[in-house]
């Protein structure tokens, strides 16, 4: 392991920025223990979003086959550079996560001879590309989202804040049950492997952190697939008065009290049941039935 991190003083020198979430993890330990806990080997083509001054990337170039980086700050470029410069297996690109075509990223691992090749629909599905992050928290949720729906990515490791965390994997009947679990749900099984202090950090955020695991499902390559957007649909609707009983919450949204009645009746739902009672395959029970009365109307 190249031992020569040398960039402190221009480290010190460096100006946060709290509008890109530029919170920096301090702890050595802990950035050995994100990258134990990712499980990525030799064998690994990993995606970094954020690699700030490079101090987890060294972690995860340790480990994987290639890493590519991807960092919207141009300023951090010079001591990122210079952090990583004792590795061969990085890329890094200066770019807007939320806004690079993913196309790019995954040609970067194929300059490097990496057989790449279109994810394809069924059971066997390969996904070549492993995601580990300490998000940047103004955008954890379009960041998840867009790796969830990405077919080349099968497992992300990512650092969130410990309440997102606790929305991501809250089971059924909590009160951070909601659309995030859903929809992680709906692409991966989660898990939440460790909270995170705040004091981990420079500068040191307002909140504790956790690092959530997401292994993606095999299926659900066709991410405009027509039930997907039904079914969030009808979750949205469900969920957008939570304190309320979810056949009213439904029936406000448009959906046929008749209906509702009775495929509540067929499912076996008590008729006071709320949003948060309903786990994901319940909802897409309960969608299948409310599509069949449509069709026999
Ligand atoms: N990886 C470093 C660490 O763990 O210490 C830094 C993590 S810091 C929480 C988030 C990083 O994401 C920052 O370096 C920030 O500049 C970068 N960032 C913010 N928005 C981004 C975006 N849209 N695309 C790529 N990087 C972004």
């Amino acid at each position: 392991m190249p031992t020569n991190f040398s960039a402190k003083n221009k480290m010190n020198k460096f100006k946060h920025k709290h509008s890109l979430g530029q919170n920096f993890i301090t702890d050595e330990f802990l950035l050995e223990d994100i990258a134990d806990e990712s499980g990525i080997t030799k064998d690994d083509y990993v995606l970094e979003i954020g690699p700030g001054n490079g101090a987890l990337t060294r972690c995860l170039c340790d480990r994987a086959k290639y890493v590519v980086a991807v960092e919207i700050d141009k300023t951090l470029l010079p001591l990122l550079k210079s952090n990583l410069k004792d590795y061969k297996n990085v890329s890094i690109i200066n770019a807007d996560f939320l806004n690079y075509d993913f196309q790019n990223i995954i040609n970067e691992f194929k300059e490097t001879g990496a057989n790449i090749t279109s994810p394809t629909v069924g059971a066997d599905i390969i996904r070549p590309i492993k995601v580990v992050a300490n998000l940047p928290y103004y955008i954890t949720s379009p960041i998840i989202q867009n790796l969830l729906q990405n077919p080349y990515i099968s497992d992300m490791t990512l650092m969130v804040q410990k309440e997102v965390a606790e929305r991501i994997v809250a089971d059924p009947n909590t009160k951070d049950f909601g659309i995030l679990t859903l929809a992680c749900n709906y692409f991966a099984d989660t898990e939440m492997i460790m909270i995170v202090s705040k004091d981990c950090f420079f500068p040191k955020p307002k909140v504790d952190s956790a690092v959530v695991y997401f292994k993606k499902h095999f299926s659900h390559t066709n991410y405009s697939d027509n039930n997907y957007e039904k079914l969030f649909k009808l979750i949205k609707a469900s969920f957008a008065q939570r304190r309320k009983k979810l056949l009213n919450s439904l029936i406000n949204a448009g959906y046929s009290k008749e209906v509702l009645i009775s495929a509540f009746d067929k499912l076996h739902f008590d008729e006071n049941v709320r949003a948060e009672n309903l786990s994901l395959d319940d909802y897409k029970n309960l969608l299948t039935l409310l599509c069949s009365y449509s069709y026999n109307e």
